[in-house]
């Protein structure tokens, strides 16, 4: 259990250290994703469901985690250099958190045209188009999946 105050505390303190001016963080209401990153707006947001439940350990890593995909840039998915960045700010990844849903379990990244970041924890079945870039399926906003290998 964790105080979404504190919680936010810590976000921001983590975000002026490491990313550059205009980065912000906010809750939002998923329920199935910890953490997410939006490119465009330059914001990282936590679900606020899943951060009451885990534990300060778990929302740290969850952050670190997001930071490094804002330090790295949409294209680069979980791969290499998304890694050393994460490894760098001190996200052990592979390590089995408390939190069973938390993003760095999640084997599927996909991304938008504009850069939003989803995680997904099975293949996903169907063509997606990005929620936050339209309402409605919209080829234009496709999301593009790639597998994070096995830790
Ligand atoms: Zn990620
Ligand atoms: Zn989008």
């Amino acid at each position: 259990m964790s105080d979404l105050d504190d919680v936010r505390r810590l976000a921001q303190a983590l975000i002026d250290e490491h990313l550059p001016t205009g980065w912000v963080f906010a809750y939002d209401h998923a329920r199935r994703r910890a953490g997410a990153t939006h490119f465009t707006h330059r914001r990282i947001t936590l679900s606020r469901h899943l951060t009451a439940r885990y534990d300060d350990a778990t929302n740290h890593q969850t952050l670190l985690h997001e930071i490094a995909h804002a330090l790295v840039g949409p294209e680069v998915g979980h791969g290499r250099a998304w890694l050393a960045a994460a490894r760098r700010l001190g996200y052990t990844g592979g390590v089995r958190h408390s939190g069973e849903a938390a993003v760095e379990l999640a084997r599927w990244v996909g991304t938008c045209p504009a850069g939003h970041v989803l995680h997904r924890f099975r293949r996903p079945t169907r063509e997606l188009s990005c929620g936050r870039c339209s309402r409605r399926f919209d080829r234009a906003h496709l999301v593009v999946w790639s597998e994070r290998p096995p830790a």
